[in-house]
């Protein structure tokens, strides 16, 4: 029974979040024509496990974007990465957050902003080799992840979050950090004990953001993700092995079994996937009001 429960509940939270994803692509698609996603943009309005196919062995099975502003494939990634690295970061010594920060920046000025903070981390990173640091410090180890978030009045805050073994090596990076940004602010620098809800969190892929997706906002996610494009936003070190941000298609259905129903095919619209052969809905329930409120328009579909 149990078992069911679960099955619907992971079919559910499915069919919420590729409802929202669709319609943030469908916004995207609309108000950037122009843009050099646009082809990503339409893959996951339209390629995004959109046709669910019921396998010989009674697995379900879809195509998905795989893209960064992609829901569907994010809950995956985090899941994924959740799996992985969870018993890793369990391992270190005393581990630490930290929160690495310089002031909010323009949009014009984004592209030069992410290149100079990527160039001056691998710069400490080297330092963090050298015999200097290794003298008095443990080898310096965690996952550092990046973030860009939209604020108000057309600012963008390019960040980085990392977890680290121990709080000594947080305290020599942020000291790195400050000598090489002197614009940064000592106090939005941030360093505190870390535990398995902040571990969490750090693998939590998601777009943030604190402006809502509105029409005119459209286009300065487009930025955002221009920006971010081609570029790898996690890494590890020290020891700990990095998986694959990619993923295999079979890893991505959470071993959902639909019995009985080999070689049906299940295709969205407007709410829910709907079996081909007579028109039953998947997850058959509505979508509650308070997901639908998350929406801006009506998608496209
Ligand atoms: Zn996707």
């Amino acid at each position: 029974m149990t078992n069911i429960k679960q099955k619907i509940d992971t079919l559910q939270k499915k069919q919420w979040t590729k409802f929202i994803s669709k319609n943030f692509a469908s916004i995207l698609i609309k108000w950037n024509p122009n843009s050099k996603l646009i082809k990503s943009y339409k893959n996951t309005f339209f390629g995004c496990a959109d046709t669910l196919l019921v396998a010989d062995n009674e697995n379900l099975t879809t195509t998905y974007c795989k893209n960064r502003w992609c829901g569907v494939c994010n809950r995956i990634k985090t899941a994924k990465s959740i799996n992985a690295y969870l018993p890793e970061l369990e391992k270190l010594f005393n581990p630490v957050f930290v929160t690495l920060t310089l002031p909010t920046c323009n949009g014009d000025e984004l592209p030069g902003r992410i290149k100079e903070m990527e160039s001056e981390w691998r710069l400490i990173y080297q330092n963090s080799k050298k015999k200097s640091y290794l003298k008095k410090n443990n080898v310096f180890k965690g996952v550092r992840k990046a973030e860009c978030t939209i604020r108000p009045y057309g600012m963008y805050h390019y960040h980085f979050h990392l977890i680290l073994n121990d709080w000594q090596q947080a305290e020599w990076l942020v000291a790195q950090w400050l000598h090489r940004f002197p614009s940064a602010s000592h106090k939005a620098q941030d360093i505190r004990f870390a535990d398995e809800t902040s571990f969490k969190e750090l693998f939590k892929y998601a777009f943030k953001s604190e402006v809502k997706m509105s029409n005119e906002n459209a286009k300065r996610f487009d930025l955002v993700f221009n920006a971010l494009r081609n570029k790898r936003t996690f890494q590890c070190f020290g020891g700990i092995n990095q998986i694959k941000e990619d993923f295999d298609e079979d890893e991505l259905v959470n071993g959902i079994k639909l019995e009985g129903q080999a070689n049906e095919i299940y295709k969205w619209c407007e709410e829910d996937w709907y079996r081909k052969s007579d028109g039953f809905g998947l997850v058959n329930k509505p979508i509650p009001q308070k997901v639908k409120d998350l929406i801006i328009e009506k998608p496209l579909n």
